[in-house]
């Protein structure tokens, strides 16, 4: 009897953790097109479409390498940064190659509609391509006070291969549950990594949101993982999911800075690491809002790494393309990709 006494309530438990995670999940779009808003209450600030954080932050408990090695990248993005400041202050130009990254997507699927053509896969990918080059037609939406601030990564994405896989059940892949990953592994149903040395691997299945882990993952892991409705850019966001996804696999963290806060002090007392991006308490999950100030500054809500509808994001900053290319150089997590 005991027993039961105490079953019940950790099933309660279980049963209000999951529906409040559905919550987040599925929140839907409210559409403040162009609102201004200023000094917003951190406590809008409650939901989710990415969740890289918690992913990592929970390898990072179970996993003491994946601990050392990201702060070992995270480090070496830092002196990489720092080291171009010192170069530039003495007058010297540092040349940035261009850098072409083959792309393994592995479709898992049980609708027929979750099959993504060719095509569909190649439009995604061009997504990335444009953003990563500040060839995206919103760019030119960027508010004059962050022109100046708009990073070139110069970075091509190339479809190399599909992996087409088709799973046996309406099986859902918790992104924000701890599975470890298993869409990843063929024993559970999922697709291998691809020679992740050289390639950046997309999973794209049925799940909710998307998410990556930083430069220093196990590389049977490494790559992005995207649900169908974030997946191409027949969708509200555009193929910009993906987007930010790479943000995250390149070594970024969201603008607000590792941890998003209810508490409006803690959230602007913390950072996300780059110097150009400014302090914020981070957009609503999926609004498109262009003039906003939270942590008494102008939010440059533009920014990949906010959580801005994707049509309305448009821009990575000079230091966020430094950090991200930092991981191309002997030292960084994936130079082998750059040669
Ligand atoms: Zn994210």
């Amino acid at each position: 009897m005991k027993k039961n006494v105490l079953i019940i309530p950790f099933c309660l438990i279980i049963l209000l953790f999951f529906s409040a995670c559905s919550e987040e999940t599925f929140q839907e779009d409210v559409s403040t097109e162009n609102v201004s808003i200023n000094n917003v209450q951190a406590d809008e600030v409650s939901d989710t479409k990415c969740s890289t954080t918690i992913k990592s932050n929970k390898l990072k408990e179970v996993n003491p390498e994946y601990l050392r090695m990201s702060q070992l990248m995270e480090n070496h993005a830092k002196s990489y940064v720092e080291n171009l400041n010192r170069r530039a202050s003495l007058g010297q130009k540092n040349v940035e190659n261009a850098i072409e990254i083959p792309v393994v997507v592995h479709n898992l699927w049980f609708q027929q509609r979750h099959k993504f053509s060719r095509r569909a896969i190649e439009d995604q990918i061009n997504v990335l391509t444009l953003d990563f080059n500040l060839q995206n037609p919103e760019v030119n939406n960027v508010p004059r006070e962050f022109q100046h601030l708009k990073g070139n990564v110069n970075i091509r994405f190339r479809l190399a291969q599909v992996i087409y896989k088709k799973v046996n059940t309406r099986k859902q892949w918790r992104a924000f549950y701890w599975d470890g990953d298993l869409m990843k592994r063929p024993a559970s149903g999922g697709s291998a990594t691809v020679d992740p040395y050289r390639n950046l691997n997309i999973w794209v299945g049925n799940q909710d949101g998307g998410y990556a882990y930083f430069p220093g993952v196990s590389r049977d892991i490494d790559g992005i993982v995207l649900g169908h409705r974030e997946f191409g850019v027949n969708n509200k966001n555009v193929g910009r999911v993906a987007t930010h996804e790479v943000g995250h696999y390149l070594g970024l963290h969201h603008v607000w800075g590792p941890e998003r806060s209810s508490n409006k002090k803690k959230s602007c007392d913390q950072d996300d690491g780059i110097s150009d991006t400014p302090l914020t308490i981070g957009t609503p999950f999926d609004q498109c809002v262009l003039s906003r100030s939270t942590c008494g500054s102008k939010d440059m809500t533009m920014n990949f790494m906010d959580y801005t509808r994707g049509d309305c994001v448009s821009i990575f900053t000079l230091e966020q393309k430094s950090r991200m290319r930092s991981h191309f150089v002997p030292g960084g997590f994936r130079s082998q990709m750059a040669n």
